[in-house]
C-alpha cells in the first residue's frame, strides 16, 4: 500500500479550487493535531511538498481570542508546542510560532495567500467546522481537510447521528483493521527550516514568555505539578498506564478511591499523542482479546468516536435543546418537583455545598485540571438536583468543564454531559426532579466504593 492509498479515507477537499502554482509555500495550519508523531495532516502535508517540488511551512498562531481562554491551558498547550516545533524543525520544516490578536481564520486567510495549498485537520465542533468552512470559502488555494484524530474516520463509520454505543461498536470496530496501519515517514525533499519568507517568526525558550504577552485569564493558574504537556509526557503516560494501570483497568477503573484511569485525555484533547498510536501501543504488550483492553478500547474507540459522532451529526450537541425528545418531556414535567438544595454558581464553583463527595469532585477538578471518570458522571448528576432548572444545570456543567478541565472543550465532554441528561442512555424508572433520567444517589457511591479513600486522595492533592 503505497502513501496516498494508506491515508486517503482521511481527506477530503474543503473547496474547488486548483493547485495555486505561483503560491510559494505548501501551508500546514496546525490546530487538532499538536504533535510530529503520527501526524497525518503534517506527512500528508511533506508528501504535497515533495510532489510539487514546494517548501512546507507548519503554522501555528497562538491567539487570546478563544472562549475560555485561560492560563491553565495554555500553559499546557504551549509546553507541549515549543517540544513539537523542535521536533518537526529537526526534520527540515519551518515551524511558523506567531502571537496574534486576531481570530485563527483571519491570520490563516493572510498566510494562504502566498501558499500553493493549504492543508489543515477536521474538526467535529461547531466553532471549528464554520472557521474552516470560512477559510476555505476565501482563500485562493485549495484546501484539504485530513482526519488524524481518530482511530477510524467518522463518515466510514456512519454518516447519522448514532443513538447509542452499541449501535456504532460492531460498525467501528469492523472497520478498524484498515486504518491501524500507519504510512511511512516521508523524507522531506526540500528542507524549509532556514528560509526566509518575511514572516514575523516567534522563538521563546520558555512557555512563560508567551503566557506574559497574551491577554489571557491568568487566574486559573497550570496544573504542573500533575499534567506537564507535550508528546514524550504523553507517551510516557502511556507506558505508566500500560505498564501498572492496564492489568485492572476493568475492575478498578470506575473507582475514584484509585486511579486506574490511563490519564491520557489532556494529551488526546490537544492531539499530543494519536489515538491510532495508543491502540498500536498496547497491541504491542497485550492481546485483543483481553478483558481489559476490551474494557479500554470501549472508552478509546467506541465512546470517544461516538463523541464525534455526536457532536458532528447534532448541531445541538452542548444545549439542554439537544438531548433526546423523551429526557426533555419527563426532565419538564419534573419542573416544579421540589429541590431540596439550590446553589448558586458561585457555591458549586468554590466546591461549597452540603455534599462532601460533590465538593471533592469539584475540587479535584480545580487543583489538577481533571477530575475522576466516575465523579464526572456523578458531579453533574447533581447539578441537576440542585437549579432550578435543567437547562441551567447544562449551561453550568458545560461552564464549569470547560473552564477548569484541561481536556475540557472537546466532543467526550459535551456527550459526557449530554449522556447525563439522557443522550446515548434510555428511560429509567421514574423519580422526582430526574424523571425517568438515570439518576446516582451519594449512597449509591458509598456502597459501591471506599468514598474515604477518595476524600483522603483529594486532601493530599
Ligand atoms: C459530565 C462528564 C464530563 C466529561 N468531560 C470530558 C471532557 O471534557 N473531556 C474528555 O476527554 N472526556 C470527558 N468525559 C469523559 C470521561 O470522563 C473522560 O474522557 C475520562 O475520564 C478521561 O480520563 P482518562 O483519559 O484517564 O480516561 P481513560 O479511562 O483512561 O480512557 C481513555 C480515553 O478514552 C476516552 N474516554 C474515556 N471515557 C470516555 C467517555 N465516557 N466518553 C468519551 N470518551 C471517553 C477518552 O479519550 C480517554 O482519554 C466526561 C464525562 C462526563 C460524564
Amino acid at each position: 500500500m503505497n502513501f496516498m492509498e494508506n491515508i486517503l479515507d482521511r481527506v477530503e477537499f474543503l473547496n474547488q479550487h486548483k493547485f495555486n502554482e505561483k503560491g510559494q509555500y505548501i501551508l500546514y495550519w496546525m490546530y487538532h493535531s499538536q504533535r510530529e508523531d503520527l501526524n497525518y495532516a503534517l506527512e500528508f502535508a511533506i508528501f504535497l511538498s515533495n510532489k510539487h517540488k514546494k517548501p512546507l511551512v507548519v503554522y501555528f498562531p497562538i491567539t487570546d481570542f478563544y472562549f475560555h481562554s485561560n492560563k491553565r491551558y495554555y500553559f499546557f498547550m504551549l509546553e507541549g508546542v515549543l517540544k513539537t516545533k523542535n521536533k518537526i524543525e529537526d526534520r527540515g520544516i519551518k515551524f511558523l510560532l506567531e502571537l496574534t490578536n486576531k481570530p485563527f481564520y483571519e491570520v490563516v486567510i493572510e498566510k494562504s495567500r502566498d501558499a500553493a495549498v493549504l492543508v489543515l485537520e477536521k474538526a467535529y465542533l461547531k466553532y471549528h467546522r464554520k472557521i474552516r468552512q470560512e477559510i476555505a470559502r476565501r482563500v485562493g488555494c485549495c484546501v484539504y481537510s485530513v482526519e488524524d484524530n481518530v482511530v477510524v474516520p467518522i463518515k466510514v463509520v456512519s454518516t447519522r447521528l448514532e443513538p447509542y454505543a452499541r449501535t456504532i461498536r460492531n460498525k467501528l470496530y469492523s472497520k478498524m483493521p484498515k486504518y491501524l496501519r500507519i504510512p511511512p515517514k516521508l523524507d522531506l525533499k526540500i528542507k524549509s527550516v532556514s528560509m526566509d519568507f518575511g514572516f514575523n517568526e516567534e522563538h521563546p525558550k520558555e512557555v512563560e514568555e508567551l503566557i506574559k504577552r497574551l491577554n489571557i485569564d491568568k487566574s486559573v493558574e497550570e496544573v504542573t505539578k500533575h499534567f506537564r504537556g507535550g508528546e514524550e509526557e504523553a507517551s510516557n503516560k502511556l507506558e505508566i498506564f500500560i505498564k501498572e494501570r492496564l492489568h485492572k483497568y476493568r475492575t478498578l477503573r470506575s473507582n475514584p478511591g484509585y486511579n486506574y484511569q490511563s490519564d491520557l485525555s489532556p494529551y488526546l484533547h490537544f492531539g499530543q499523542i494519536s489515538p491510532v498510536r495508543v491502540v498500536l501501543e498496547i497491541l504491542k504488550f497485550y492481546d485483543r482479546r483481553d478483558e481489559n483492553v476490551e474494557a479500554f478500547f470501549n472508552e478509546l474507540i467506541v465512546w470517544r468516536e461516538l463523541a464525534r459522532n455526536f457532536c458532528y451529526y447534532n448541531p445541538l450537541y452542548n444545549e439542554f435543546e439537544g438531548i433526546p425528545t423523551w429526557a426533555k418531556q419527563t426532565l419538564e414535567e419534573h419542573l416544579n418537583d421540589r429541590r431540596e438544595y439550590v446553589y448558586s454558581l458561585k457555591d458549586l464553583e468554590e466546591a461549597n455545598t452540603h455534599d462532601s463527595y460533590w465538593n471533592a469532585a469539584q475540587k479535584e477538578l480545580l487543583k489538577t485540571g481533571k477530575m475522576h471518570n466516575y465523579m464526572r458522571m456523578y458531579w453533574c448528576k447533581k447539578l441537576i438536583e440542585w437549579t432550578t432548572h435543567p437547562k441551567e444545570a447544562f449551561n453550568i456543567a458545560c461552564y464549569l468543564n470547560d473552564k477548569y478541565s484541561l481536556d475540557g472543550r472537546d466532543p467526550n465532554g459535551y456527550l459526557g454531559i449530554s449522556w447525563c441528561f439522557g443522550s446515548c442512555d434510555h428511560p429509567w424508572p421514574e423519580r422526582k426532579i430526574f424523571g425517568k433520567v438515570r439518576y446516582m444517589s451519594k449512597e449509591g457511591l458509598s456502597r459501591k466504593f471506599d468514598m474515604d479513600k477518595y476524600l483522603q486522595r483529594i486532601d493530599r492533592l
